[in-house]
């Protein structure tokens, strides 16, 4: 392991210099959200601060952790108690610090969950749609359209190691449609569906489904992968922390904590 360390100020200054987070109202607090000890060597990311990561972190000798859901959320009961006491007393105990980025670690252009995923997918952004923004359509960049929706989600299962969840549109002939333009937003973004069927895709990918969508994809004919919350925010927090370690000089590992949901 690298001899290097920073202080804690320059980390979370260089995280809020990428990140911007006064730009974006958010469920939650974003940036350090648990103070822990004033120098840092070793830096190590995950998609949520469970206790699972906690205590993967400490096992990897972390001075920080850097995830995309935080312990702090809006409409929280506040109190210190059960599972918050657990995470907590692990982090103050081993003196981590915790730093937590939601929708700025969504929306980062190239390092963010939705860039990275569409990235990966191997999509051309075009435009962006939704609350803030946050939702991204485009074409994939080989120039090809998807002969139908099982030749996307054979895409999205190939890339995310996991089958996605797809609602066809009841209409025969737009169940059997081609797909060119994609509309996807990572996580929970099931409300975005409305503004990406605005937006005018031909299927729109995100982590989860509620009762409501199952309806307007086969209403619409838009149709709808619900590829896993976990799954499509995987890679954010990695590519914004390696790029924060690299440009301090320290050293980063990304550490997986499977999630079924
Ligand atoms: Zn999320």
């Amino acid at each position: 392991m690298s001899a290097t360390s920073v202080s804690r100020e320059a980390l979370v200054s260089a995280c809020n210099d990428l990140l911007q987070p006064q730009r974006f109202k958010d469920y939650g607090p974003n940036g350090l959200q648990v103070e822990g000890r004033i120098n840092v060597r070793h830096i190590v990311s995950g998609v949520t601060a469970s206790r699972a990561l906690i205590e993967a972190a400490i096992e990897a000798k972390a001075d920080a952790i850097f995830v995309h859901h935080g312990l702090f959320w809006r409409g929280q009961e506040g109190t210190v108690t059960g599972w918050m006491k657990q995470r907590l007393q692990l982090l103050l105990t081993h003196d981590i610090n915790l730093l937590a980025y939601h929708l700025p670690l969504d929306a980062h252009s190239e390092l963010g969950n939705n860039a990275q995923l569409g990235r990966l997918f191997g999509f051309e952004v075009k435009g962006s749609f939704g609350d803030q923004d946050l939702g991204l359509w485009g074409v994939s960049s080989d120039g090809q359209t998807f002969a139908n929706a099982d030749a996307l989600a054979s895409r999205i299962e190939k890339v995310l190691g996991r089958q996605p969840l797809v609602i066809h549109p009841v209409d025969s002939a737009a169940a059997t449609r081609k797909i060119n333009r994609i509309g996807w937003c990572s996580g929970g973004a099931q409300s975005y569906f409305e503004a990406a069927i605005a937006a005018g895709v031909d299927a729109f990918i995100t982590g989860e489904i509620s009762e409501p969508q199952a309806h307007l994809a086969r209403e619409t004919g838009v149709v709808f992968l619900a590829c896993g919350h976990h799954a499509t925010e995987r890679y954010g927090a990695p590519a914004v922390a390696a790029q924060v370690a690299q440009q301090l000089g320290i050293t980063h590992q990304f550490i997986e904590i499977d999630n079924p949901a």
